[in-house]
């Protein structure tokens, strides 16, 4: 079978994760764990559950099929009058068998993250082809963090480079030089993704520094890599001008490596996602920026002389 990772998704017919028309390839597993994440699905490194409150009719049949007792039944919550919490799963019984999302014959429950070998996500990003060539496309391998599978992404972009297939690698760079170094033969264009320039905002809203993302950026511009940079604009935290001066300042210094920068403005698209995964979200009454609500920032890029896109 060879190397494996978990999939949670290969979505075709992307358009805003590089040029062209792409397959975009979604590892499961990430070392930051950004507050205002819209792909929580791809921050755990295991397989999860989803569980999908309005698919749920409460029949029980995934209450009969657990045999570690993991399902929990309502009453032993005390929450008849919350739909949010019937048949909620205890991760702490739980062996990830799947015996109920195999009973859940409404599609409430559904397994996030499958098994792939690099030969099968290829073999689905190859059926696409002839958009790549007509399109100017190819296949991005996003998540989660590529970098954490080094392996996987290396085998993954290679055999794509083989096909003829063109490479983005969407990463945070926050992984050893030495990943992104034996990756870059084989990618195109890195997707680099910068939320701040502040250590100490940076460690408290990731979870980790940002010395080595910006120290990796700033060597992958010294080796002439193409890089576009995305940066999610997060309301409250990285959306003054102030701030964007100095990231402007700093993107400057990265030259020709730079394409352009893709400003992200916040959604709250994702608020399904952290239901089915019974999480809270500290961002759910955040609402969602307007694109005419970034343009301060985009003319800050630009008056450094700097391409910018709104949204991808
Ligand atoms: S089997 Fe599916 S529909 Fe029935 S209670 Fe469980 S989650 Fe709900
Ligand atoms: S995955 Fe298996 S152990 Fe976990 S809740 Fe479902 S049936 Fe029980």
């Amino acid at each position: 079978m060879g190397l494996q990772a978990l999939v949670t998704n290969i979505q075709r017919y992307s358009v805003n994760d590089g040029p062209g028309i792409r397959t975009t390839v979604f590892l499961k597993g990430c070392r930051l764990n950004c507050a205002w994440c819209h792909n929580p699905e791809c921050i755990d490194f295991g397989p999860e559950i989803y569980w999908k409150q309005s698919l749920c009719t409460q029949c029980g049949r995934c209450f009969s099929a657990c045999e570690k007792g993991a399902v929990q039944p309502p009453i032993a919550l005390g929450a008849e009058e919350e739909n949010d919490h019937y048949y909620k799963i205890d991760s702490s019984r739980c062996d990830l068998c799947m015996a109920c999302v195999e009973a859940c014959i409404y599609g409430a429950l559904a397994r996030v993250g499958e098994p792939k070998s690099v030969e099968e996500v290829l073999e689905e990003v190859e059926r696409d082809m002839p958009f790549y060539l007509n399109s100017g496309g190819g296949m991005t391998v996003t998540g989660g963090e590529p970098t954490a599978f080094p392996d996987f992404t290396l085998a993954l972009l290679k055999g794509a480079k083989e096909r003829g297939i063109h490479t983005c690698l969407d990463t945070s760079g926050f992984c050893e030089w030495e990943v992104l170094d034996g990756l870059r033969p084989f990618v195109d264009i890195f997707l680099y993704d910068i939320k701040c320039l502040s250590g100490k905002q940076h460690v408290l809203r990731t979870g980790v520094s940002n010395s080595p993302i910006l120290a990796n950026l700033t060597r992958l511009a010294e080796a002439g890599e193409s890089i576009i940079v995305r940066i999610p604009v997060i309301p409250g935290f990285n959306d003054s001008v102030q701030h964007m001066q100095k990231v402007a300042e700093f993107l400057a210094g990265l030259g020709k490596s730079l394409l352009r920068v893709d400003l992200l403005p916040f959604h709250n698209w994702c608020q399904d996602k952290y239901r089915w995964l019974g999480r809270d979200w500290p961002y759910k009454d955040v609402g969602s920026l307007a694109v005419s609500e970034v343009d301060d920032l985009l003319d800050v890029l630009e008056e450094k002389g700097i391409e910018v896109t709104v949204g991808g």
